[in-house]
């Protein structure tokens, strides 16, 4: 069989597809949302609620494998499908809570910031009591793109802060020299390969920027970050692309948060690598051999395109080896992710 059911329908499942179809693959989109940038290069799109159990079967029944672009579907209609989804569920599971997140990846030996889980006013002084300001207040689930997250610059700033009404944690902030992200893919067979670590900068809690090469010290620290990258995939039973954040600090890397999923940090590689993100994570949940990760540029800048920044985006076509995608969403509301723009010199 060689059709691909997607969970999700933005453009991490748009950019999967494209690469399904070099391959022979047809995908199918399953997502609650009426606007599909996904669903428009599929053959088909399902559109209903997550939580409609008998919808998600009747999908699952007409593809051979099934994947996600997002992470927050949830994990109990996913249940019957559990012969069929790549990556398993206990890998959305984890990556869906911060604090289960954070646990797991220290039972492995990472280290992450401080952190202090806050479900009331009180618990919310006793986390600034004992790990300081500043920091920054999360919601356990549900955040992407800094969203569900408030800093604290002084411990007085605590009382000024109104609880969301959901489960959220306390982290101390982490002064870091460089952000990077750890993407590899594991095949069926437990195989391991990473891409090149890029230098991630962000703007408003939203990626700005992933460049190569790197600072230095992302260098020196990608190599204990892969280790753990490994362990999480093997701990998991993953197969498919997985994703670290990480801050690179005086102290060594600081595990931020994981992505079960491709990530906006290795858009880079549709171009800048020999194999991208998307076709390896497709060869991956397809059993196909995983191919090579390798960067193919000496230098490589990928800028997001975010809001009504698209409008302008052509401008960029005649910049040599430069590369636009445009993700074709409707609305460029602020902080949307629109496109990006990938340049390399080789
Ligand atoms: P994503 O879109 O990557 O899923 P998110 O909403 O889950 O984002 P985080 O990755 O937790 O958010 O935070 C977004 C950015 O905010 C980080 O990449 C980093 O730049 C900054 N940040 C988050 N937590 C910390 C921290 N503890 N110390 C310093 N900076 C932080
Ligand atoms: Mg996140
Ligand atoms: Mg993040």
């Amino acid at each position: 069989g060689r059709t691909i059911g997607i969970l999700g329908g933005g453009q991490l499942g748009r950019m999967l597809a494209m690469s399904a179809a070099q391959l022979g693959y047809r995908c199918s989109v399953f997502t609650p949302e009426r606007e599909s940038v996904a669903g428009e290069v599929c053959a088909e799109t399902i559109c209903a609620p997550w939580s409609d159990a008998q919808a998600l079967q009747d999908f699952a029944a007409t593809c051979d494998v099934i994947t996600l672009e997002f992470e927050n579907v949830p994990v109990g209609p996913l249940g019957p499908l559990k012969d069929k989804l790549y990556p398993p569920a206990r890998a959305l599971e984890v990556a869906q809570d911060r604090l289960e997140e954070k646990r797991f990846v220290e039972g492995l030996g990472g280290k992450p910031a401080p952190y202090h889980p806050v479900n009331t006013q009180e618990d919310l002084v006793a986390a600034v009591d004992r790990i300081g300001a500043p920091g920054i207040l999360k919601t356990r689930r549900d955040g992407y793109d800094g969203k569900g997250q408030w800093r604290l610059t002084t411990a007085r700033d605590a009382d000024a802060i109104r609880l969301p009404g959901q489960p959220t944690i306390y982290e101390g902030f982490v002064r870091f020299e460089a952000e990077f992200s750890v993407i590899c893919v594991r095949g069926h067979d437990g195989e391991v390969r990473f891409w090149d670590s890029a230098r991630n900068e962000h703007s408003s809690g939203i990626l700005a920027r992933s460049s190569l090469p790197a600072p230095a010290i992302v260098g020196e620290q990608v190599v204990e970050s892969r280790a753990l990258a490994a362990r999480v995939a093997e701990a998991l039973g993953y197969v498919g692309v997985l994703t670290l954040e990480f801050f690179a600090t005086a102290e060594g890397p600081v595990f931020n948060e994981m992505a079960p999923r491709v990530h906006n940090s290795g858009h880079w590689s549709i171009e800048g690598a020999a194999t991208s993100q998307f076709e390896n994570h497709i060869r991956a949940i397809c059993g196909l051999p995983l191919g090579e990760t390798t960067t193919i540029a000496d230098e490589v800048e990928m800028d997001n395109v975010i809001g009504s920044a698209i409008d302008a985006v052509f401008d960029r076509l005649p910049e040599p080896d430069t590369h636009v995608h445009v993700y074709g969403k409707m609305r460029a509301s602020d902080g949307r992710k629109m496109g990006h723009v990938t340049k390399l010199v080789r």
